[in-house]
């Protein structure tokens, strides 16, 4: 027991030690002795505030005594007697945090008392923490590249905004804006020049009024734009309009959807479903456009859905299979193979023609799948005619633009190939321009590639898209399929069709490749081609797909199997 706590006095030596002590601590230490009235702390006289503290605190508190002199200093949202209060009376008290408008800080406090009920206050500047704090709050509310406010804030946002257009009963419009063709952008031009445009497209929406109109950077090249108590569908057509307008200048091209709470849901959830499926028709309708949703676009979109999910059970049960349709020499006659064209069988729907059910397999990419099931039954099929029935002609099959793109696609047809033990010469891979549009050199690679391994390669639908007989230089081709279209035309009495496919063949024909005219279905069209020196015939003249069964019975010579017009 020290002499101290024996008679409650301290020694002069005792309290400089108990200074020097404090005056060590980096916190800033205050000690100050309660005055109280009935037992409530109504003032406080300072004691002793060790060095910290002076450094910490603003130097026009230090001439001050007592609580009362200096309480205008400090905030006045802190209940300092009620603390003092509290913790003489052995009430826990959390620490209080407050900024000092004097010292432009931070500070977090935390009061205790000694045995001796005198209040020891710590006071610790928290500044560099809060400073943190803002910093890390904001990043989490904000996209780094753009600096609009990110999804995190919309989701943050969003059911307030409409509790509070509820409560006051007025409309919200929820727009989404999607950058049209932003993968070209970033494969073509390279991701620096793609952020650009998400950096432009965020300014043009942040120079709206934030009050009024609030955007987001939704994820990747989606951008949402809420516009607060919409006064009528017009103003939301001005906005869109100056949105187009303004990006338009920039030559940045968007789609977008729009949906209105209330008018078209209640819910927040179905509102941002709904701007999503009228933000897709916008691009499905030639992008570069804005839409409102509508309920039928609801329905369509239900409809794909159950398409969709059909076709995935499709292609677990194998519901599909191939027709061949037959290719003929135009002056001899014989045959050449054959083209196969998948079908698909639905319990429900009947026979469903990949016109249909194709796009939209690319679109899932449920394509994937299809296309292998297609090469390995194809394959399958021409090892059996070659040796049950002698064939000696070609398979054509049909190759979507995203299976060349999959970077397994020619192991993958070699390990078919291997497993079929087929000659790739009798196999004829058919694609379209699509293949060119998103990366030529990986396109002209892969053809290479296949031409390599010893297929034939065609061009199909030539006529239907940009066609230009200049880039065929550059494709490894074997084959040139004329589109129907142009095929169609040819008997026409002005005769520019005609010209036109005439001049076709004889410049293709020069380059060595064989020229196919498909969809023939007259003699007189079959006459024209013939004169033209056109080498190969596919259509409903000379023969329509046929399912297996068929093909067998022509191949085993019963002529009369074909299936014509
Ligand atoms: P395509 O490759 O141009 O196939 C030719 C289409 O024209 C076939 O339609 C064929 O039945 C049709 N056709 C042939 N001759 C005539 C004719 O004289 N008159 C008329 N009106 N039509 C004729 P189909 O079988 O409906 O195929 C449509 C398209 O679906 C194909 O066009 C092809 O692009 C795609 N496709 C078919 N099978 C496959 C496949 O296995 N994989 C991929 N990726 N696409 C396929
Ligand atoms: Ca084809
Ligand atoms: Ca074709």
């Amino acid at each position: 027991m020290t002499k101290a706590e024996s008679d409650n006095r301290i020694t002069v030596m005792e309290v400089l030690d108990f200074m020097s002590i404090l005056n060590a601590f980096s916190s800033p230490i205050l000690v100050a002795k309660p005055i109280k009235n009935e037992n409530r702390t109504e003032d406080f006289e300072l004691a002793f505030f060790n060095d910290a503290f002076t450094k910490q605190i603003n130097h026009t508190l230090l001439g001050f005594r007592y609580y009362h002199e200096f309480k205008d200093y400090l905030s006045p949202d802190v209940p300092w007697l009620d603390i003092a209060d509290k913790v003489l009376n052995n009430i826990p008290c959390e620490p209080v945090t407050y900024y000092s408008e004097v010292s432009e800080s931070w500070f977090r406090v935390e009061v205790r008392k000694s045995y001796d009920d005198y209040l020891v206050i710590n006071l610790e500047n928290i500044s560099k923490e809060k400073e943190q704090d803002r910093k890390l709050t904001e990043t989490a509310y904000h996209d780094t590249l753009t600096g609009l406010y990110n999804r995190n804030r919309f989701t943050e946002d969003f059911n307030g905004f409409l509790e509070n257009a509820e409560f006051n009963g007025t409309k919200i419009a929820l727009i989404l804006i999607d950058i049209d063709n932003m993968k070209n952008i970033n494969d073509l031009k390279g991701l620096s020049a793609g952020d650009e445009i998400l950096k432009r497209t965020a300014e043009i929406l942040g120079r709206f009024n934030p009050q009024k109109i609030t955007s987001y950077r939704f994820g990747g090249d989606e951008f949402l734009v809420l516009v607060h108590n919409v006064a009528s569908l017009d103003s939301v057509v001005n906005i869109t309009d100056t949105v187009f307008e303004s990006l338009s200048l920039e030559e940045i091209d968007v789609s977008g959807g729009i949906s209105v709470f209330p008018d078209n849901t209640k819910s927040g959830e179905d509102l941002l479903r709904f701007t999503d499926i009228a933000m897709h028709c916008a691009k499905k309708g030639g992008k570069k456009q804005f839409l409102f949703f509508e309920p039928e676009m609801q329905r369509v979109f239900v409809q794909k859905l159950d398409m969709q999910s059909k076709m995935t059970s499709a292609v677990m049960e194998s519901s599909f299979y191939l027709e061949y349709q037959p290719q003929f020499d135009i002056k001899t006659g014989i045959l050449r193979g054959f083209e196969a064209l998948i079908r698909w069988k639905d319990k429900e729907k009947g026979i469903i023609g990949p016109a249909v059910f194709i796009p939209m397999a690319e679109e899932t990419g449920l394509i994937l799948p299809i296309g292998t099931w297609v090469l390995n039954t194809a394959f399958m099929t021409l090892k059996h005619w070659q040796e049950k029935y002698g064939f000696s002609g070609v398979v054509s099959v049909n190759i979507s633009p995203m299976q060349l793109k999959t970077p397994t696609f020619i192991d993958d047809i070699k390990l078919l190939l291997e497993k079929h033990s087929v000659n790739p010469s009798s196999v004829e891979i058919e694609i379209t321009e699509g293949i060119m549009i998103d990366d030529m050199n990986d396109a002209i690679s892969k053809m290479r590639q296949l031409k390599e391994l010893g297929f034939k390669l065609s061009l199909d639908d030539f006529g239907t898209g940009y066609s230009s007989l200049s880039y065929l230089q550059m494709l490894p081709l074997d084959t040139l399929k004329i589109d129907k279209s142009f095929i169609n035309g040819i008997t026409d009495k002005d005769g520019v069709q005609a010209n036109i496919t005439n001049a076709i063949i004889t410049m293709v024909s020069k380059m060595g490749l064989e020229t196919i005219a498909e969809g023939v279905e007259k003699p007189e069209q079959l006459k024209i081609l013939k004169e033209y020196n056109c080498h190969i015939v596919q259509g409903y003249l000379r023969g329509k797909p046929m399912p297996v069964a068929r093909c067998e019975k022509y191949l085993s010579g019963d002529k009369s199997a074909l299936l014509t017009i």
